[in-house]
């Protein structure tokens, strides 16, 4: 998180108290929701986990259930650890 951290910047409120505001490397102010959001983005891709919905073509095995996948059926397809699973194990 704090290397999208470009510049810092102390602000004085309509309260006379100073606030930090943090813009990243694009210049975009970083409100707690955006870091919290840019953190979660962060988290997404570190797990590697991208299921993609397909239909298959041919027969297959359930990652998860071990049981055969049929030609049509919709499924979960992991395009990083080529695995296939049904979209709701029977
Ligand atoms: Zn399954």
């Amino acid at each position: 998180m704090k290397e999208s951290i470009k510049m810092i910047k102390q602000v004085r409120t309509k309260n006379n108290s100073f606030s930090t505001v943090k813009y990243d490397k694009d210049g975009n102010i970083l409100t707690p929701s955006r870091i919290k959001e840019l953190a979660k983005a962060r988290r997404k891709d570190s797990s590697g986990e991208k299921w993609v919905k397909i239909t298959t073509q041919f027969y297959g095995t359930c990652c998860v259930c071990n049981s055969r996948i049929l030609i049509g059926a919709p499924v979960l397809w992991n395009k990083k650890s080529k695995q296939t699973k049904h979209g709701k194990c029977p």
